[in-house]
């Protein structure tokens, strides 16, 4: 039987900054982590491995990550766990004993139940090497591609199966719009301008319509919409979301609900010395404090944050999920933080936007210069900073992270306004043009 006084059980997203988190703050505990995998794939890259960076094998989480931190990397799967005895029994045999457990075991793709979605040629997103290196091979060979799902995972695989391929590719959302669960309708500027971006590559962007059928034989040779249109196909990838991978948990006798393992705001599970964190793990909003679905790699690293300094003794809280996301496509980077305007006064919010748009060097002639537009939206009641959107070059995808600072620090449109920047002409829009310190000058004369 193999022991440490710290056991992770997962080596992605969530595993590995958990374990290392767990080292740097009881640096006097042992730690194993367990994965099953032999590689772990960045899951944010995996739409990369099809264009931009060529091969899974170029889209590696290093082990060097793990093991340079001193823990022990185990690969192997975790078969089962026993939380009486506190051990974890492995698919080799091996059993391993814990003081400390997180499961970090993520989550899986979701498949809808669509008629002949089991038919070959129909892949979904693993993220597991030899799935995606053979998804690659048919794609590779392939002459028609749908992609069902819009959301970031379906436009940037769209993007990249296209380069350096003469392949035609079709993209299915039954929403109005690209990406609009992340925008919202009132921020579909950003949209269009993707589904445009995606058009002049030639990728075919239909919307509004729903995926009702997969025809063929054994193998894929297109699929029917709702609409009663025909789309050829020869490969259908589909990217519309996950389920929290809480098998193990479940059989252990933890809690779980439909949103994943139960986990309190200390990444608790109802387990006293069994944590939870990442894709597995339940989530809430930092807005209403009800259940939240997003699954986000940023998600998970903060929560491994938490769950990795409590292990002992409570230092860290999760204050709940913000939700931030952005991708970038060509020269255009869209991103995303807090609640749409639309989202907040469904959610009972009265809210007030301001929105402003500048280079994002100065003077605007200066070399890499975008245009940058950001929209605030603001609480009325107190004035707190609810969500952002930021449309522009590479630097949006930075200045969304402050806008989420912003927001989990609950700073109010006159903090905004009066944010003190460091401004230079090659790196930054100008003092007087700041869109985050604008935006918030204009909601703020829009609250009066
Ligand atoms: C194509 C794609 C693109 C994405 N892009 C972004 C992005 O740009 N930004 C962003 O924030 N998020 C993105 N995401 C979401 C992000 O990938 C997930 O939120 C993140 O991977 C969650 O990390 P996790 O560690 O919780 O779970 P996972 O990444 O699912 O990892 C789970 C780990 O647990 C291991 N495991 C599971 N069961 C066992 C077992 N029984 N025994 C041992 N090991 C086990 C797995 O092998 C794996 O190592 C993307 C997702 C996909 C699929």
């Amino acid at each position: 039987m193999k022991s440490a006084d710290i056991v992770v059980i997962g080596g992605s997203a969530a595993g590995v900054p958990a374990a290392v988190t767990a080292r740097r703050h009881y640096p006097d505990k042992s730690v194993i982590l367990v994965r099953k995998e032999k590689q772990v794939l960045i899951p944010c890259g995996i739409p990369y491995i099809f264009g931009t960076v060529g091969k899974p094998e170029n889209n590696l989480i290093p082990d060097a990550a793990v093991t340079g931190a001193g823990i022990e990397l185990v690969m192997d799967g975790a078969r089962s766990l026993d939380p009486a005895k506190k051990c974890v029994a492995l698919e080799s045999g091996e059993v391993v004993s814990y003081d400390r457990l997180v499961i970090a075991t993520g989550s899986k793709p979701l498949v809808p139940p669509i008629p002949g979605i089991d038919k070959k040629n129909v892949f979904v997103v693993q993220k597991d090497v030899d799935y995606l290196r053979n998804l690659m091979s048919t794609l590779d060979g392939a002459k028609d591609v749908v992609i069902l799902g819009c959301g970031f995972i379906g436009v940037e695989l769209a993007d990249e199966c296209k380069k350096g391929r003469n392949v035609n590719v079709t993209i299915i959302e039954m929403l109005n719009h690209c990406l609009q669960i992340a925008f919202g309708e009132e921020a579909c500027k950003c949209c269009q301008e993707v589904e445009q971006d995606l058009a002049s590559k030639g990728i075919n962007v239909i919307t509004g319509t729903r995926l009702v059928e997969v025809m063929g034989g054994e193998k894929v040779t297109g699929v029917k919409l709702e609409d009663g249109r025909k789309i050829k196909a020869d490969l259908l990838i589909v990217g519309i979301g996950v389920t929290p991978n809480t098998e193990l948990a479940e059989k252990a006798g933890l809690k779980v609900d439909k949103g994943g393992i139960v986990v309190d705001t200390n990444m608790r599970t109802s387990d006293s010395n069994i944590f939870a964190c990442g894709d597995c793990a339940t989530k809430f909003s930092f807005f209403t404090g009800q259940p939240s679905g997003l699954r986000l790699a940023s998600i998970a690293t903060t929560e491994a944050r938490i769950a990795g300094a409590n292990l002992y003794n409570t230092r860290r809280k999760n204050p709940g999920v913000v939700g931030v996301f952005s991708t970038a496509l060509g020269g255009l980077t869209v991103a995303m933080a807090g609640m749409s305007e639309k989202g907040a006064r469904s959610c009972g919010f009265e809210v007030v936007a301001g929105e402003a748009e500048a280079p994002d060097r100065h003077p605007g002639g200066m070399p890499g210069m975008s245009k940058m537009w950001v929209k605030l939206v603001f609480n009325k009641a107190n004035g707190e900073l609810v969500g952002g959107a930021v449309r522009g070059g590479p630097s949006a995808g930075e200045l969304i992270n402050t806008i989420s600072a912003c927001i989990q620090n609950k700073m109010t449109a006159d903090d905004i306004a009066t944010f003190q920047i460091g401004t230079h002409p090659a790196v930054t829009a100008s003092p007087i043009a700041y869109q985050l310190v604008n935006a918030a000058e204009l909601a703020l004369k829009n609250m009066r």
